[in-house]
């Protein structure tokens, strides 16, 4: 047992994160290092000794050991901001199984330097009539470049010197010589590029519904005592940013500070603004449409404490805040918290472990908790909370029909728009009210069902369906199990079997076909890569600019549409067979959103779900809006067939350029795991995506009810050198 040498980063303020030391580990402190941990090592001339952070060991020496400086100490007391990340990333990798440095760019992103962004400005400092007498004495002599510029001044005190130098092409040797002559001069202004450039306005003066006390309370008390994660669960509505104010208000009056995580696509103006005006300038956001140096600003303002309260993405999380007390993941349950390239990791828990690391709180807040989550809460893992009604107005539950797919082609109708909701359609345009068309997209490329019957092609092994891959054969994305794609309905016999293939183009086409007189917008991929045109469609529509939206998972979240009053969901099952355990979650919490859109400021509400399997129950409960009903359903379902989070999973992606090589690791890892008491593997089977970038990906499925033999699976699976890589997650709770 002797690990000797530690590979080390020097102060990370400066970067140093590409090219980490090695250094060896002294007999005192053998076995008593830990990943992340500060220590104190000689470096540079004349061996000052700094911090530096370890992040990996290893038992052979890179050059000769003669030459490798000693570790000096070990870190003792609280650890610093620098280091709660460092260990965050060291628990990524263990857990995520990434290599260290790909945990270590995902923790501190903001390693490159920027030049702050300064401001510079050519004043003017003589007289005007200097300045024309000089104007003069130029134009004889044909100097037009200080021709330009002692006009321009003549015009404006002080000039920005990228216009000067870009717009009146004025070389910077003409403007010296005038600075020589004493006519102007540069001047210097250091400005934070700040994203947010409203003024703050009035505080917010309302007062908190007993719902909301309560859950303040409650979460105070948690705060000051025993700091497990907690579960908001409170429907849209009822006021969930205020409590999680209320609490940001305590945890900054302690001196600490608090990380606000929001899906990208609901971080709209109007709910930074809600920030902004309660907390002024304490508040920073990070968005992904930031320059390099608007985010470097932004996570300097965070590491100074100058702000205190950061909101954005899961990129968020790793703001370097020196004593971090408060994450709140608002909408725990989106899947935009999923990091899907390496390493993996789940911003919940991500967000669990650096409060943990940090001595801080989480708080997990949603309308449609996660299944895990409210499974944890359940348990008591986590403190629960709830909030039933909303803060203002009753709650106005639209009116919600369910439509059988299967029954309007039986009467004949093969237009994608059943009656009824053409029907609705036309009496909401008749109101001169708006109409929200929803298409459910996720998943819904590759597999195919019966449009007769509703029959979908499942694996007869995993209960997820099938998909159709490129070579004309139904794939299943779990086990690996294949068959033909059937030209009839193995059910009923139908040519009318297909894979399901509706785009939003289709749609719109099919809607101006039906109703000319509406002016439709919309919104997809296609029509929102131009940057800002996904806000641009959203506020036109929001502005009454348009009668009708088609649009998919976009157009769920963020915006207020107060004038929508018909929400038209057109194909309600298609994710549901998305494969994967988890795809009667996303299918509920898609329908609950989509039909919580309709009817929201007063006039009534109408939603029509249009299903081929409307008595499944993700569409049943959405329908009526029961999240609880969902969710006793769901985990019956999980414990049935041992999926998380009754269940821990590891779950395996193996992936390398060699596509054999690949499938036989797996094939390796498979074996491995059957040997040990108490697993069930599923696999190996080609990822959902099986190959990217030319890199094949096969994916490996490790249940158990207790956690060790997983660990034990994932410990043997380390010993296994390869030049691949495999990466595995756990879910573990
Ligand atoms: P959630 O995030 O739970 O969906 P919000 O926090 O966005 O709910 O609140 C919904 C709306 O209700 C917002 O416009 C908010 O300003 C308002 N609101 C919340 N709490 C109160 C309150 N106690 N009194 C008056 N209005 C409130
Ligand atoms: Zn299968
Ligand atoms: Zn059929």
């Amino acid at each position: 047992m002797s690990i000797q040498y530690a590979d080390i980063i020097i102060d990370i303020v400066h970067g140093a994160v590409d090219r980490p030391f090695q250094y060896r580990v002294p007999p005192s402190l053998s076995g008593k290092l830990s990943l992340g941990e500060r220590v104190k090592v000689p470096f540079g001339r004349g061996d000052a000794l700094r911090d530096g952070y370890i992040i990996g060991f290893s038992e052979s020496p890179q050059v000769d050991p003669a030459r490798l400086k000693e570790i000096r100490e070990a870190g003792e007391g609280e650890a610093t901001g620098a280091e709660q990340l460092i260990r965050l990333a060291a628990w990524m990798k263990e857990r995520y199984g990434s290599t260290m440095i790909q945990a270590l760019k995902t923790v501190l992103p903001s390693v490159r330097r920027v030049r702050p962004a300064k401001k510079r400005y050519l004043v003017r400092t003589a007289s005007r009539e200097a300045c024309e007498s000089l104007l003069e004495a130029c134009r004889k002599k044909r100097q037009k470049a200080r021709v330009r510029l002692l006009e321009a001044f003549l015009e404006d005190d002080a000039l920005p010197y990228g216009m000067v130098v870009q717009k009146l092409r004025v070389p910077a040797s003409s403007f010296r010589a005038l600075v020589e002559q004493g006519i102007c001069r540069v001047v210097e202004e250091r400005q934070e590029r700040s994203p947010i450039r409203a003024v703050k306005g009035g505080a917010r003066c309302l007062i908190l519904t007993d719902e909301q006390k309560a859950a303040v309370d409650g979460l105070l008390s948690v705060w000051d005592g025993d700091r497990r994660p907690s579960l908001l669960y409170g429907i849209t509505g009822s006021g969930k940013t205020e409590v999680y104010m209320e609490l940001i208000r305590r945890v900054i009056g302690e001196g600490r500070q608090a990380i606000v995580l929001i899906p990208e696509i609901s971080l709209t103006w109007q709910t930074v603004m809600r920030f902004y005006r309660e907390f002024g300038e304490d508040v920073s956001i990070l968005h992904s449409r930031m320059s390099a140096g608007e985010r470097y600003d932004q996570t300097e303002r965070a590491r100074r404490g100058e702000a205190k309260i950061m909101i954005g993405p899961r990129s968020a999380l790793f703001t370097p805040f020196p004593n971090l007390g408060l994450v709140i993941v608002d909408e725990e349950h989106d899947t935009a918290y999923k990091n899907e390239t390496a390493p993996r990791y789940r911003a919940v828990d991500a967000a669990i472990e650096r409060c943990r690391l940090a001595g801080g709180m989480a708080v997990l807040g949603s309308a449609t908790p996660s299944a895990g989550s409210y499974y944890r809460a359940q348990n008591g893992e986590y403190h629960f909370f709830q909030m039933k009604s909303r803060a203002v107005g009753e709650s106005l539950l639209p009116s919600v029909e369910i439509v059988d797919l299967k029954e309007e082609l039986k009467a004949g109708n093969r237009t994608i728009f059943s009656r009824r909701l053409t029907e609705r359609m036309r009496e909401t345009l008749k109101r001169g009210e708006q109409i929200l068309l929803f298409l459910n997209r996720r998943g819904y490329a590759g597999f195919i069902s019966c449009r007769s019957c509703g029959y979908v092609a499942k694996c007869p092994h995993c209960d997820v369906s099938l998909k159709l891959h490129r070579d004309g054969r139904l794939h299943c994305h779990y086990c690996g199990h294949e068959e033909p794609a059937p030209k009839t309905c193995p059910s009923c016999g139908s040519r009318y079997i297909a894979g399901f293939g509706t785009g939003t183009q289709k749609v719109e086409e099919q809607v101006k076909k039906m109703f000319p007189e509406a002016s439709v917008l919309r919104m997809d991929t296609d029509t929102t890569s131009a940057k800002g045109s996904h806000d641009a469609i959203l506020s036109a529509f929001a502005n009454g600019k348009a009668d009708i939206l088609i649009g998919t998972q976009m157009i769920v979240k963020g915006h207020d549409f107060p004038r929508v009053t018909l929400v038209g969901i057109l194909a309600a099952d298609l994710s549901l067979y998305s494969g994967g355990y988890e795809s009667g979650e996303r299918t509920f919490e898609l329908l609950t959103q989509a039909a919580g859109r309709a009817g929201r400021d007063r006039l009534p509400g109408y939603v029509v779900i249009q299903s081929y399997e409307p008595g499944n129950y993700s569409v049943e409960a959405a329908a009526s809006q029961d999240y609880e009903g969902f969710y006793w359903q769901e985990i019956l379902y999980r414990k049935l067939l041992h999926y998380p989070p009754v269940y821990r999973m590891l779950s395996f992606l193996v992936t390398s350029k060699d596509d054999a090589a690949a499938e036989k690791r797996a094939e390796k890892l498979k074996r491995l795991a059957e040997g040990l008491e108490g697993v069930e593997v599923i696999g190996p089977a080609k990822a959902p995506v099986s190959r990217i970038k030319d890199i094949y990906r096969y994916t490996l499925y490790v249940k158990s009810e207790e956690e060790a033999p997983l660990r034990a699976v994932k410990e043997a699976a380390a010993r296994l050198p390869w030049d691949g890589q495999v990466l595995y997650q756990f879910d573990l709770e």
